[in-house]
């Protein structure tokens, strides 16, 4: 579903994708590994056009984005097709929870407003949050709102789902019913691109780890491999620091 060639990306002077080659099979769970700064966050943002690139080929969903960010239909089709989740929740503080969730599908879809909030209930029932789909995300816990702000995006149906460091805001006793819910979502079968720091969890949820050093593809592979046995010496280092 998502097919990068050469994609190359700069920020001014600074060479932050290097020659990208990557793909990402429908159902697959793809985990991005790297030191800060590696380019992790821009890569994924590329996928649904939050970055620009400047040089290479980009699909996603057999639609391709075009270098510069140029506007396209298919910018367009990308967006309501791939579901992000940040590391900060970006929930609408002036909506409750359900009216977060059903926004969307509502404004975008064109859902009826009975219809928005049905799946809305579901989604949030399937993230834990059925008792609270009145309050303000104000009134959740950090966890919470992480699971509201997937529930959110799952609302659009999404075909893949971007996560960029979901857990790195939360507190560590939140972290693990986040990680809960993503790995249900996995289990169900969701196509899933996930930047993040929980060793543990990329290799429990990966079909396929990949280490970015310095904007640089380093070495990719099941999650085994990866982590109990990287051949490159910048994997070394690096799992050497974060296990
Ligand atoms: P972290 O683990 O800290 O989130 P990351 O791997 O996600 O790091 P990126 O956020 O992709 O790293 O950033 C990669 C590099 O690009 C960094 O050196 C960063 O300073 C630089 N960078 C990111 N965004 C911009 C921007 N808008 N303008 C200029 N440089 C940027
Ligand atoms: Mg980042």
């Amino acid at each position: 579903i998502v097919r990068m060639n050469k994609l190359n990306k700069h920020f001014g002077d600074f060479h932050v994708l290097q020659d990208i080659d990557l793909r990402v099979a429908t159902g697959e769970v793809v985990v991005v590994i790297g030191a800060s700064g590696s380019g992790k966050s821009t890569l994924i943002r590329c996928v649904n056009g939050l970055e620009e690139f400047q040089q290479g080929e980009l699909d996603v969903d057999d639609s391709p984005l075009l270098p510069y960010g140029k506007a396209t239909q298919a910018l367009q089709k990308i967006r309501t097709e791939v579901g992000m989740v940040f590391q900060q929740f970006n929930l609408f503080p002036h909506l409750s929870v359900l009216d977060n969730v059903i926004l969307a599908p509502m404004k975008v879809r064109g859902q009826d407003r009975e219809t928005a909030v049905a799946t809305g209930e579901r989604l949030l029932e399937r993230v834990g949050i059925s008792d609270q789909i009145h309050k303000y995300p104000t009134q959740l816990s950090g966890g919470q709102q992480q699971r509201v702000a997937l529930a959110r995006a799952l609302a659009m149906e999404p075909r893949l789902m971007l996560f960029d460091e979901p857990t790195s805001a939360l507190d560590p006793e939140m972290i693990g019913e986040v990680l809960d819910a993503m790995r249900e979502l996995a289990n169900d079968g969701m196509t899933m691109m996930i930047v993040t720091h929980e060793m543990g969890f990329a290799r429990e949820v990966a079909d396929r780890v990949i280490f970015i050093d310095k904007g640089r593809i380093v070495e990719e592979g099941p999650p085994e491999t990866i982590f109990d046995q990287p051949v490159e010496a910048a994997t070394q280092s690096f799992l050497s620091r974060v296990l």
